[in-house]
Protein backbone atom coordinates (compact mmCIF):
# COMPACT_ATOMS: atom_id res chain seq x y z
CA UNK A 1 0.00 0.00 0.00
CA UNK A 2 2.79 2.08 0.80
CA UNK A 3 5.21 1.11 -2.12
CA UNK A 4 6.97 3.72 -3.72
CA UNK A 5 8.83 1.20 -6.50
CA UNK A 6 9.52 3.06 -9.97
CA UNK A 7 9.54 6.63 -8.13
CA UNK A 8 12.31 8.91 -7.96
CA UNK A 9 12.34 10.96 -4.71
CA UNK A 10 14.58 14.11 -3.77
CA UNK A 11 15.21 14.74 0.03
CA UNK A 12 16.55 18.02 0.80
CA UNK A 13 19.00 18.08 3.40
CA UNK A 14 19.27 14.19 3.69
CA UNK A 15 22.75 14.22 5.20
CA UNK A 16 21.18 13.79 8.98
CA UNK A 17 18.10 14.18 11.17
CA UNK A 18 14.91 13.74 9.88
CA UNK A 19 15.78 13.98 6.24
CA UNK A 20 17.92 10.99 6.56
CA UNK A 21 15.66 8.86 8.08
CA UNK A 22 13.06 10.20 4.90
CA UNK A 23 15.38 9.23 2.63
CA UNK A 24 15.97 5.81 4.34
CA UNK A 25 12.60 4.66 4.67
CA UNK A 26 11.31 5.70 1.32
CA UNK A 27 14.24 3.64 -0.39
CA UNK A 28 13.09 0.79 2.32
CA UNK A 29 9.30 1.46 0.42
CA UNK A 30 11.47 1.20 -3.20
CA UNK A 31 12.07 4.81 -4.10
CA UNK A 32 15.09 5.59 -6.23
CA UNK A 33 16.30 8.29 -3.35
CA UNK A 34 18.19 12.01 -4.76
CA UNK A 35 20.06 12.25 -1.50
CA UNK A 36 20.60 16.49 -0.97
CA UNK A 37 22.99 17.60 0.91
CA UNK A 38 24.44 21.20 2.01
CA UNK A 39 28.04 20.99 3.29
CA UNK A 40 28.60 17.23 4.61
CA UNK A 41 29.49 15.44 1.53
CA UNK A 42 30.74 12.57 3.71
CA UNK A 43 27.58 12.24 6.01
CA UNK A 44 25.44 12.42 2.44
CA UNK A 45 27.74 9.50 1.20
CA UNK A 46 27.29 7.43 4.52
CA UNK A 47 23.31 7.99 3.19
CA UNK A 48 23.94 6.60 -0.11
CA UNK A 49 26.02 3.47 1.51
CA UNK A 50 22.95 2.04 4.12
CA UNK A 51 20.41 2.70 1.13
CA UNK A 52 22.84 0.84 -1.03
CA UNK A 53 23.66 -2.03 1.58
CA UNK A 54 20.11 -2.56 2.11
CA UNK A 55 19.69 -3.84 -1.56
CA UNK A 56 18.06 0.17 -2.31
CA UNK A 57 19.41 2.49 -5.43
CA UNK A 58 20.63 6.42 -3.96
CA UNK A 59 22.91 8.92 -5.70
CA UNK A 60 23.59 12.45 -4.28
CA UNK A 61 23.45 15.85 -4.97
CA UNK A 62 24.72 19.36 -3.72
CA UNK A 63 23.94 22.43 -3.70
CA UNK A 64 22.75 25.71 -1.07
CA UNK A 65 19.33 26.07 -1.14
CA UNK A 66 19.86 29.66 -0.51
CA UNK A 67 21.50 29.86 -4.11
CA UNK A 68 18.22 30.16 -6.71
CA UNK A 69 20.21 29.19 -9.32
CA UNK A 70 21.94 26.02 -7.86
CA UNK A 71 18.74 24.62 -6.88
CA UNK A 72 16.98 25.38 -9.80
CA UNK A 73 19.78 23.99 -12.43
CA UNK A 74 20.79 20.63 -9.85
CA UNK A 75 16.90 19.80 -9.78
CA UNK A 76 16.67 19.92 -13.34
CA UNK A 77 19.70 18.04 -13.30
CA UNK A 78 18.06 15.10 -11.38
CA UNK A 79 15.50 15.18 -13.70
CA UNK A 80 17.83 14.32 -17.08
CA UNK A 81 19.71 12.03 -14.76
CA UNK A 82 16.82 9.89 -13.67
CA UNK A 83 14.34 11.01 -16.47
CA UNK A 84 11.64 11.70 -13.55
CA UNK A 85 11.50 12.89 -10.42
CA UNK A 86 8.25 12.10 -8.85
CA UNK A 87 8.69 13.07 -4.92
CA UNK A 88 9.80 16.15 -3.17
CA UNK A 89 10.26 16.52 0.11
CA UNK A 90 11.52 20.40 1.20
CA UNK A 91 12.88 19.88 4.30
CA UNK A 92 16.16 21.06 4.58
CA UNK A 93 15.83 24.41 6.87
CA UNK A 94 17.32 26.03 10.04
CA UNK A 95 16.16 27.26 13.19
CA UNK A 96 17.89 30.88 14.56
CA UNK A 97 16.21 31.36 18.04
CA UNK A 98 16.11 34.45 19.96
CA UNK A 99 13.80 36.72 21.59
CA UNK A 100 12.00 38.68 19.41
CA UNK A 101 13.59 42.04 20.08
CA UNK A 102 16.68 40.76 19.79
CA UNK A 103 16.37 39.39 16.36
CA UNK A 104 18.48 41.04 13.23
CA UNK A 105 17.75 41.47 10.20
CA UNK A 106 20.44 39.28 9.33
CA UNK A 107 18.78 36.46 10.96
CA UNK A 108 15.48 36.99 9.72
CA UNK A 109 16.82 37.15 5.90
CA UNK A 110 18.66 34.01 6.42
CA UNK A 111 15.82 32.36 7.51
CA UNK A 112 13.67 33.77 5.26
CA UNK A 113 16.13 32.74 2.60
CA UNK A 114 16.12 28.98 3.51
CA UNK A 115 13.48 27.94 4.95
CA UNK A 116 11.01 29.79 2.74
CA UNK A 117 12.68 30.96 -0.24
CA UNK A 118 14.83 27.68 -0.56
CA UNK A 119 11.90 25.56 0.03
CA UNK A 120 9.68 27.34 -2.77
CA UNK A 121 12.53 27.35 -5.15
CA UNK A 122 13.22 23.46 -4.87
CA UNK A 123 8.96 22.81 -5.37
CA UNK A 124 8.99 25.41 -8.20
CA UNK A 125 11.97 23.84 -10.09
CA UNK A 126 10.38 20.07 -9.17
CA UNK A 127 6.78 21.19 -9.84
CA UNK A 128 7.55 22.10 -13.32
CA UNK A 129 9.40 17.88 -14.18
CA UNK A 130 5.78 17.22 -12.63
CA UNK A 131 3.53 18.71 -15.24
CA UNK A 132 3.92 17.20 -18.18
CA UNK A 133 3.76 13.32 -16.56
CA UNK A 134 0.44 14.76 -14.75
CA UNK A 135 1.86 12.89 -11.23
CA UNK A 136 4.12 14.15 -8.35
CA UNK A 137 4.10 14.70 -4.61
CA UNK A 138 5.35 18.10 -2.72
CA UNK A 139 5.88 17.54 1.16
CA UNK A 140 6.96 20.69 2.98
CA UNK A 141 8.64 19.97 6.21
CA UNK A 142 7.09 22.55 8.18
CA UNK A 143 7.35 22.84 12.42
CA UNK A 144 4.43 22.73 15.55
CA UNK A 145 5.83 26.32 16.32
CA UNK A 146 4.00 27.39 13.41
CA UNK A 147 1.11 27.09 14.18
CA UNK A 148 1.43 27.07 18.18
CA UNK A 149 3.86 29.69 18.62
CA UNK A 150 6.91 29.32 20.92
CA UNK A 151 8.33 32.17 23.20
CA UNK A 152 12.04 32.65 21.14
CA UNK A 153 11.05 31.69 18.10
CA UNK A 154 9.21 34.42 16.34
CA UNK A 155 11.03 34.51 13.18
CA UNK A 156 11.51 30.39 12.69
CA UNK A 157 7.91 29.96 13.15
CA UNK A 158 7.13 32.56 10.84
CA UNK A 159 9.06 30.93 8.33
CA UNK A 160 7.07 27.47 9.26
CA UNK A 161 3.84 29.17 8.71
CA UNK A 162 4.71 30.47 5.54
CA UNK A 163 5.07 27.23 4.33
CA UNK A 164 1.30 26.33 5.38
CA UNK A 165 0.63 28.98 3.20
CA UNK A 166 2.52 27.98 0.21
CA UNK A 167 1.56 24.47 0.52
CA UNK A 168 -2.00 25.29 0.34
CA UNK A 169 -1.83 27.71 -2.77
CA UNK A 170 0.18 25.18 -4.71
CA UNK A 171 -2.06 22.26 -3.58
CA UNK A 172 -4.79 24.51 -5.45
CA UNK A 173 -2.89 25.65 -8.38
CA UNK A 174 -1.49 21.90 -9.02
CA UNK A 175 -4.47 20.01 -8.27
CA UNK A 176 -5.38 19.51 -11.39
CA UNK A 177 -2.37 18.06 -12.77
CA UNK A 178 -2.93 15.67 -10.33
CA UNK A 179 0.17 16.57 -7.99
CA UNK A 180 -0.46 16.89 -4.63
CA UNK A 181 0.68 19.60 -1.75
CA UNK A 182 1.31 18.91 1.86
CA UNK A 183 2.84 19.97 4.47
CA UNK A 184 4.43 17.13 7.57
CA UNK A 185 4.95 19.30 11.06
CA UNK A 186 6.78 17.74 13.32
CA UNK A 187 7.03 18.20 16.69
CA UNK A 188 10.24 18.19 18.88
CA UNK A 189 12.26 15.70 17.12
CA UNK A 190 15.72 14.06 18.38
CA UNK A 191 18.44 15.30 15.63
CA UNK A 192 21.15 17.82 16.21
CA UNK A 193 18.48 20.82 15.71
CA UNK A 194 17.54 19.99 19.26
CA UNK A 195 20.49 18.44 20.68
CA UNK A 196 21.30 22.08 22.70
CA UNK A 197 17.93 21.98 24.43
CA UNK A 198 19.40 20.85 28.16
CA UNK A 199 17.62 18.22 30.32
CA UNK A 200 15.87 20.27 31.87
CA UNK A 201 14.37 21.95 29.36
CA UNK A 202 13.70 18.35 27.85
CA UNK A 203 11.84 17.19 30.79
CA UNK A 204 9.72 20.49 31.19
CA UNK A 205 9.18 19.50 27.37
CA UNK A 206 8.16 16.03 27.54
CA UNK A 207 5.42 17.01 30.57
CA UNK A 208 3.54 18.91 28.61
CA UNK A 209 3.84 16.14 25.35
CA UNK A 210 0.70 13.92 25.44
CA UNK A 211 2.51 10.90 24.54
CA UNK A 212 5.03 11.80 26.59
CA UNK A 213 8.50 11.73 24.47
CA UNK A 214 10.21 13.66 22.30
CA UNK A 215 9.99 12.21 18.56
CA UNK A 216 12.62 10.61 16.97
CA UNK A 217 13.28 10.95 13.17
CA UNK A 218 11.50 7.65 11.97
CA UNK A 219 8.22 9.39 13.18
CA UNK A 220 8.36 12.08 10.56
CA UNK A 221 9.78 9.96 8.02
CA UNK A 222 7.36 7.65 8.11
CA UNK A 223 4.30 10.38 7.43
CA UNK A 224 6.43 11.15 4.48
CA UNK A 225 6.22 7.96 3.18
CA UNK A 226 2.36 7.82 3.40
CA UNK A 227 2.28 11.11 1.73
CA UNK A 228 4.48 10.15 -1.28
CA UNK A 229 2.85 6.78 -1.42
CA UNK A 230 -0.29 5.92 -3.70
CA UNK A 231 -2.19 5.68 -0.15
CA UNK A 232 -2.21 9.09 0.04
CA UNK A 233 -3.77 9.92 -3.81
CA UNK A 234 -6.70 11.89 -2.20
CA UNK A 235 -5.06 14.06 0.04
CA UNK A 236 -3.08 17.54 -0.36
CA UNK A 237 -3.36 20.80 1.26
CA UNK A 238 -3.11 19.26 3.95
CA UNK A 239 -0.68 19.80 7.54
CA UNK A 240 0.05 16.21 8.80
CA UNK A 241 0.96 16.82 12.21
CA UNK A 242 3.86 14.51 14.28
CA UNK A 243 4.26 15.82 17.44
CA UNK A 244 3.24 13.35 19.81
CA UNK A 245 -0.19 15.21 20.46
CA UNK A 246 1.73 18.33 21.69
CA UNK A 247 -0.27 20.39 19.20
CA UNK A 248 -3.91 19.09 18.45
P1 LIG B 1 19.12 19.16 11.06
O1 LIG B 1 19.75 20.45 11.43
O2 LIG B 1 19.69 17.90 11.57
O3 LIG B 1 18.97 19.04 9.48
C1 LIG B 1 18.73 20.14 8.64
C2 LIG B 1 19.32 19.83 7.29
O4 LIG B 1 19.12 20.96 6.43
C3 LIG B 1 20.83 19.58 7.37
O5 LIG B 1 21.14 18.46 6.59
C4 LIG B 1 21.42 20.84 6.74
O6 LIG B 1 22.64 20.65 6.08
C5 LIG B 1 20.33 21.22 5.73
N1 LIG B 1 20.43 22.62 5.39
C6 LIG B 1 20.27 23.70 6.19
N2 LIG B 1 20.52 24.83 5.50
C7 LIG B 1 20.86 24.46 4.24
C8 LIG B 1 21.25 25.17 3.08
N3 LIG B 1 21.35 26.51 3.06
N4 LIG B 1 21.51 24.48 1.95
C9 LIG B 1 21.42 23.12 1.95
N5 LIG B 1 21.08 22.39 3.02
C10 LIG B 1 20.81 23.06 4.15
O7 LIG B 1 17.63 19.31 11.54
P2 LIG B 1 16.36 18.37 11.53
O8 LIG B 1 15.84 18.38 12.90
O9 LIG B 1 16.60 17.07 10.84
O10 LIG B 1 15.38 19.29 10.67
C11 LIG B 1 14.87 18.96 9.40
C12 LIG B 1 13.67 19.85 9.13
O11 LIG B 1 12.67 19.61 10.13
C13 LIG B 1 13.99 21.35 9.23
O12 LIG B 1 13.29 22.04 8.22
C14 LIG B 1 13.46 21.72 10.60
O13 LIG B 1 13.09 23.08 10.68
C15 LIG B 1 12.27 20.80 10.72
N6 LIG B 1 11.85 20.55 12.10
C16 LIG B 1 12.67 19.95 12.99
C17 LIG B 1 12.20 19.71 14.29
C18 LIG B 1 13.03 19.05 15.34
O14 LIG B 1 12.57 19.02 16.51
N7 LIG B 1 14.19 18.51 15.05
C19 LIG B 1 10.92 20.10 14.65
C20 LIG B 1 10.12 20.71 13.70
C21 LIG B 1 10.59 20.92 12.43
Amino acid sequence: MFRLDTKVALITGASRGIGRATAIAMAAHGARVVVHYGKSRQAAEEVVKIISDAGGEADLVNFDVTHSESVETEIAAVEKRHGRLDILVANAGIAVDGLALRLSDEDLDLLWQTNVRGSLIAAKSALRTMLKPKQGRVIFVSSVVGEMGNVGQTAYAATKAALHGAAKSLAREFASRNITVNVVAPGFIDTDMTAKLSDDQREQLTKVIPLGRTGVPDDVAAACVYLASHAARYVTGQVVRVNGGLYM
